[in-house]
């Protein structure tokens, strides 16, 4: 049984998720200068694959780095706990700060991460993230920049996993919801 047969439906194919993150590269590059020179913050694991594809359409200046937090266990809710498993290697002090995430479910990740990040001081922190789901938001974060939005199901691929599979899929997947149900 492979990895595909546990996918419901594709929700976003690989050609569309190309062309859209060309598009927000754009625009980010639009909003910062040389000067800014931004500091990339992927948040791992789910967001490594839209780092990459994002930081080689950016033509302006800039640095990356990564933060690995948790919010979930093994299952598909947050947990709404979010820990710090790895912290960022540069100072952000003065720096402007662009946080590069795969989804914004709740909001808690993020709003951890934005208040833990300001304590730092930067000059500037904006969000971007490639998926959002709007529905299920609890704590109302300003995001900068949104590659799509998704209904309320459960999506894989693309970076995103379930219990650390499916991150290879090259395509936004809803999974089965008996995959993850007893
Ligand atoms: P939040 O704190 O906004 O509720 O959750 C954000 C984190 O939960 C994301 O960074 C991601 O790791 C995880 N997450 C939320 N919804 C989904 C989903 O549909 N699929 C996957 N694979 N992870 C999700």
């Amino acid at each position: 049984m492979s990895l595909q047969d546990n996918i419901a439906r594709i929700l976003i194919s690989p050609a569309e998720i190309q062309s859209r993150i060309e598009t927000l590269a754009a625009e980010i590059n639009a909003a910062y200068t040389d000067e800014d020179r931004p500091l990339l913050v992927c948040v791992l694991k789910g967001a490594f694959l839209f780092l990459a594809d994002l930081t080689r359409f950016l033509d302006m200046r800039h640095e990356i780095d990564f933060m690995e937090v948790s919010s979930y266990g093994a299952g598909t809710r947050s947990s709404g706990v979010v820990r710090i498993l790895l912290d960022l290697e540069r100072n952000v002090e003065g720096r402007h700060v662009l946080i590069v995430e795969d989804i914004v479910d709740t909001g808690r990740t993020l709003s951890y991460m934005i208040r833990h990040l300001n304590a730092r001081n930067p000059a500037s922190i904006r969000i971007c993230t490639l998926l959002s789901k709007p529905s299920r938001r609890q704590i109302d974060v300003r995001v900068d920049w949104i590659g799509f939005e998704v209904p309320d199901e459960f999506v894989v691929g693309y970076g995103l996993d379930y219990a650390e599979e499916y991150r290879n899929l090259p395509y936004i997947g809803v999974l089965r919801p008996e995959v993850y149900r007893d």
